[in-house]
């Protein structure tokens, strides 16, 4: 790449000049070395046996003296005197046992000293100087080095060879980018009304939605090129260089109209400037110049600019108005259908067996992102190699799953007699409150095979169908099968273990929820406490409510939480012969499926009724 078709000029006139330089000090490095002296006082030297060699030029004589210790030439200082047409010159030379003799024109060719003065150099700066070149500049931020003009990584792709139908779910995402591919296609007919259209189109949503793939679908499918550079990738420790970055990015992307820049993770420069009183030059440099470029460019030569975020709230206002990042695209976790179909966009290239059933892996995945499920189906293709099969069959996807919820199995960890007891209580009581209640999801799998990721065993739960409502019984049901697994330790060990911390942790949240979020306690009403933040990532609540309310609401939480757990007491101290049987056949077998389950304990319920 050093040096590139544009840069040759330059190099070569570097070279030129630095070549030059380095012969004209040569020439008068070897000039000081020499001392001019008059005729008579070479004779002086010569009389007095100072000198040790004389070259006799036509013009001069240059004259070597002997060293102080009289012994061999110094060839640090030389003296020269004007050539006088003296006839006896040689043979008082001669006399005086000096060394003479006249340069002959040296047997190297000139060519040869062309080649070693102005060839040579451009060869070593050309080996040497691109590598230093190369290892500055990249130590100093790619640009930086090369000439001032900076060399942003900017990535084109010709084509991007992702179409929509390469991503799943995201229906409406896709419906408003289908106006920009069309543009794309052929922006005269918005043109031709007047019509200006946006300029940029923001693609918000949590990570692993596909916001990278819809930007290049968009691009794949108008056919343009693409134009992509992450918002961390314009940052660099120098002040300027993001901004020369843009600038380039822009540049570059005007000359190819029409295509797509894309900028991902935004926020990385578009974070807002308010509030930040330390500041940060570079960021705010590369930003405005951002801001600056957008509205700099006309939108009617067909470049259209798209960005991705997952943290929409905390970019600069300026980004977000009209004219600049007008449009925003949700692209939020996918629903039931979607998360078929992104299985399903996924398994294509994978040979599956004809009894897989995706829609069941769809509703077991309540909550994963496209890039979970991509992950999943991958991870299940790698099981039936593990497994020497040739086909994925449905075990292997749900293994896939639970892998990664709960992490890989870990068959070898040797758990206590009386820890695997426990363990096995401790899960049948979840299940059977699950199945003991009538709003609660049915009970998929209960286990009690560790896994890496903590848990000694768990009781997984189905939805029979995708809900977006939940109501008030309902999640107060769900909180007592969470707290079930505790109530069964008590009940049948009568000793309560660490196992329980997690169910602890999300019971109370959910408690915390109904009370502060969904307004469904009594002494709060409506009041909305708490408020979500950062919506795509974490999700971290935010109360706004004084100290002393915030107090009440612990109150209330433990209130909802003592009821849920007495309940669940209630309803496991009934059923104490199912408890017991269920839970010594899954010590038995590790691992029973749900309609295992429903079997047993409908034949103990049957039974007990017949006795009744
Ligand atoms: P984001 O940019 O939103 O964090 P990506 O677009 O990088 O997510 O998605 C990562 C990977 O996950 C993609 O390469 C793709 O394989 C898969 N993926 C994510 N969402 C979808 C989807 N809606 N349809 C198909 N595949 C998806
Ligand atoms: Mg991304
Ligand atoms: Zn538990």
């Amino acid at each position: 790449m050093f040096p590139n078709k544009k840069g040759l000029p330059k190099f070569i006139a570097s070279v030129l000049i630095i070549t030059f330089v380095i012969n004209i000090i040569t020439y008068f490095v070897s000039q000081t070395n020499y001392q001019k002296i008059d005729y008579s006082e070479f004779l002086t030297m010569l009389n007095n046996k100072k000198i040790d060699s004389v070259e006799i030029n036509s013009d001069r004589l240059v004259i070597t003296p002997k060293s102080e210790d009289g012994t061999s030439p110094t060839d640090k200082k030389l003296y020269y005197t004007g050539y006088l047409n003296d006839p006896q010159l040689v043979d008082k030379l001669y006399n005086a046992g000096v060394k003479f003799a006249t340069p002959v024109s040296s047997t190297q060719s000139p060519i040869i000293g062309f080649v070693v003065s102005w060839i040579l150099p451009f060869v070593l700066f050309y080996l040497f100087g691109g590598l230093l070149l190369k290892s500055l500049g990249k130590k100093m931020g790619g640009g930086a080095m090369s000439f001032g003009k900076s060399n942003a990584k900017v990535y084109v792709e010709k084509t991007t060879g992702v179409l929509f139908k390469d991503v799943a779910g995201q229906e409406e995402a896709k419906e408003s980018l289908k106006e920009i591919v069309d543009f794309l296609h052929s922006p005269e007919r918005y043109t031709k009304i007047g019509a200006k259209l946006p300029k940029g189109a923001l693609l918000v949503g949590p990570p692993g939605t596909g916001k990278t793939l819809l930007a290049k679908a968009v691009a794949g499918e108008a056919k343009v090129p693409f134009f992509s550079l992450s918002g961390s990738g314009f940052v660099e420790m120098f002040v300027g260089v993001g901004a020369s970055r843009v600038r380039d990015l822009f540049a570059q992307a005007e000359k190819q109209a029409p295509c797509i820049i894309f900028i991902d993770e935004i926020d990385a420069i578009g974070k807002s400037r308010e509030g930040n009183i330390s500041g940060n030059d570079e960021r705010e440099q590369t930003l405005n110049q951002l801001l600056a470029e957008m509205d700099g460019f006309d939108s009617s030569k067909g470049v259209v600019i798209l960005a991705a975020t997952n943290r929409p709230e905390v970019l600069d206002k300026a980004l977000l108005r009209p004219g600049r990042f007008d449009r925003r695209v949700i692209v939020d976790k996918p629903d039931l259908k979607g998360r078929e179909d992104i299985l399903k966009v996924h398994s294509k290239e994978i040979i599956m067996d004809e009894n897989v059933n995706l829609k069941e892996i769809a509703l077991a995945t309540a909550g994963a992102v496209g890039a979970d499920l991509a992950n999943m189906v991958n991870e299940a293709a790698l099981r039936a190699v593990r497994m020497g099969r040739d086909k994925v069959r449905q075990d292997d996807l749900f293994e896939a799953v639970e892998t990664i919820i709960a992490g890989k199995e870990k068959k070898d960890r040797l758990m206590t007699e009386n820890e695997k007891r426990l363990v096995a209580f401790h899960e049948v009581g979840h299940a059977l409150a699950s199945a003991l209640q009538k709003k609660t999801q049915p009970v998929h799998k209960i286990t009690i095979v560790p896994r890496t990721m903590g848990a000694l065993g768990y009781t997984m739960q189905m939805p029979e169908e995708e809900r977006y409502l939940m109501n008030k019984d309902e999640l107060l049901e769900q909180i007592t099968v969470l707290l079930a697994g505790r109530a069964a330790e008590e009940l049948v060990f009568n000793e309560i273990t660490t196992g329980a911390s997690n169910d602890i942790e999300r019971a109370t949240q959910l408690a915390r929820q109904m009370i502060t979020m969904y307004g469904m306690s009594e002494k709060f009403g409506m009041m909305g406490l708490e408020s979500i933040q950062n919506r795509y990532l974490d999700g971290r609540p935010v109360q706004n409510c004084s100290d002393a309310t915030s107090a009440e609401i612990d109150r209330e939480v433990m209130n909802i939480l003592n009821k849920s757990y007495e309940k669940a007491k209630d309803l496991l101290s009934a059923n104490m012969d199912a408890l017991g049987k269920i839970s010594s056949h899954l010590i038995f077998k590790e691992t029973i499926m749900g309609d295992e389950f429903m079997e047993i304990l409908n034949s103990i319920q049957n039974k007990e009724t017949v006795q009744v």
